[in-house]
């Protein structure tokens, strides 16, 4: 008998170690400064590359929100979105232009703001199953020329409509043309397209990461 209570002492003990582990996983972004760094670890993309130009919609009220949702302008993701995203730029600049951001990881208390206000899944993942935006391996994306002008994506950033769709075929032959560069290049370094949003790209081996709410600081 003690050794049966022993037993389950042991088991117990070891699946609340298992679910603590599970849930310090989801701070990751408060680990930022561990010194273990792996491929899902949260990072922020200028630690990494100065060659971005940054406009994080979310830290300003120009958005569908018309709120300021982040305290500050950060593009935090998992270091493997931040490898594809460096190697897709490269191949941008080669070609005259370089990736403007729009947005990266995005905590969950966010995905459920803008499903308050467009709770339509062509737009907005639903927060019961989280965006990839949550998990660290998707951005809003669109190209700068060489003197910073961006292309023309024929629709501006977070519009809802089908005209923002890949597919959609009333737009110019350059719009088509922009859209497609980007999409090329996107896939060419592990990322897909998503259909009814021009902006939007998901790393490939992204999709099953842990959903996060975790907040980065703000100095
Ligand atoms: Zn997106």
């Amino acid at each position: 008998m003690t050794c049966y209570f022993k037993s389950l002492l042991i088991f117990c003990s070891l699946f609340w170690i298992v679910s603590c582990k599970s849930q310090a996983a989801i701070s990751t972004i408060e680990e930022k400064n561990s010194p273990i760094i792996n491929d899902t670890t949260f990072v922020n993309l200028k630690e990494y590359s100065q060659d971005f130009v940054f406009d994080m919609k979310y830290a300003t009220i120009d958005n569908f929100l018309k709120a300021k949702v982040y305290d500050c302008a950060e593009c935090f993701l998992r270091l493997k979105t931040v490898n594809g995203l460096v190697e897709a730029n490269k191949k941008f600049i080669e070609k005259g232009y370089r990736i403007k951001i729009f947005d990266c990881y995005r905590p969950l208390d966010i995905q459920k703001k803008m499903w308050e206000i467009v709770p339509n899944p062509e737009y907005v993942a639903n927060p019961a199953k989280g965006s990839i935006h949550n998990r660290g391996g998707a951005v809003d994306i669109t190209l700068v020329d060489n003197n910073g002008k961006e292309l023309d994506m024929g629709t501006s950033f977070d519009f809802f409509g089908i005209e923002a769709s890949h597919d959609y075929p009333n737009v110019s032959e350059q719009v088509k043309e922009n859209r497609k560069l980007l999409k090329t290049i996107m896939i060419s370094s592990n990322f897909n397209s998503f259909d009814s949003e021009w902006w939007h790209y998901n790393l490939k081996s992204g999709l099953n990461d842990r959903v996060s709410n975790a907040k980065w600081d703000c100095n």
